[in-house]
C-alpha cells in the first residue's frame, strides 16, 4: 500500500502557490478537482479517456495531500486504506457531497481559527470526511479497474518531471 505519509512529502514539493492562501486554495482544489473527476466519469468509453479520468484521480490526491500540508497535518496518520463496498450511486453521492461538507468546515476554521491551530473537534470531523471521500474514490478507482496507487506514483513522477524542468509556473513558494 501507498505511505501516505510519504506521498504528501513528495506532492507538497511540487507546490507553487502562496502560503497565505494555502488553506483555502487547495480546499477549492479539491472541490475543483472532485467535479472535474465526475465530469469526466460520464464519458469514459474508451482507454483515452480513461486516461483523463485518471489524471484527475492524481489531482484530486495532490489537493488531499495539499490539504494536510496545509494544516500541518500528516495524511498517512489519518487516512487509512480500506476496502469499503459501496452501491455506485452512494459513492457518487459521498464525492458530491464531501466536497461542499469540507468547504463548510474550512469556512468555519478560516473565521474562527485560523492562523490558529485547527481544533481537535474539527479536525476528527474533516478526517472522517476525507476517509469517507477517500473511500469512495477508491471504490469508483475498482470500478473502473484503475490502480489508485499506480495513479498516485505517476502523477507525482509527472510533476517531479515538470519541476525538474521548471515548467511547472507560478511564483510561488516550492519547498
Ligand atoms: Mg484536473
Amino acid at each position: 500500500m501507498i505511505d501516505f505519509n510519504d506521498y504528501q512529502e513528495r506532492a507538497i514539493t511540487t507546490k507553487i502557490y502562496s502560503d497565505e492562501i494555502g488553506v483555502p486554495y487547495v480546499v477549492l482544489g479539491i472541490i475543483g478537482e472532485v467535479g472535474e473527476f465526475i465530469e469526466k466519469m460520464k464519458e469514459v468509453e474508451d482507454e483515452f479517456e480513461k486516461d483523463l479520468l485518471t489524471k484527475e484521480i492524481g489531482d484530486v490526491y495532490w489537493y488531499l495531500a495539499g490539504f494536510f500540508s496545509e494544516i500541518e497535518k500528516n495524511m498517512g496518520d489519518h487516512i487509512q486504506f480500506t476496502k469499503t463496498l459501496l452501491a455506485v450511486d452512494d459513492a457518487i453521492e459521498i464525492i458530491m457531497i464531501a466536497p461542499a461538507q469540507l468547504a463548510e468546515l474550512t469556512k468555519k476554521f478560516l473565521r474562527d481559527e485560523y492562523p490558529n491551530q485547527m481544533s481537535a473537534e474539527r479536525f476528527e470531523k474533516i478526517v472522517k470526511l476525507i476517509q469517507q471521500l477517500h473511500d469512495a474514490m477508491y471504490f469508483l478507482c475498482s470500478e473502473y479497474q484503475v490502480n489508485l496507487e499506480d495513479v498516485l506514483e505517476a502523477n507525482i513522477a509527472k510533476l517531479q518531471s515538470r519541476k525538474d524542468r521548471g515548467t511547472l509556473g507560478g511564483d510561488g513558494d516550492t519547498r
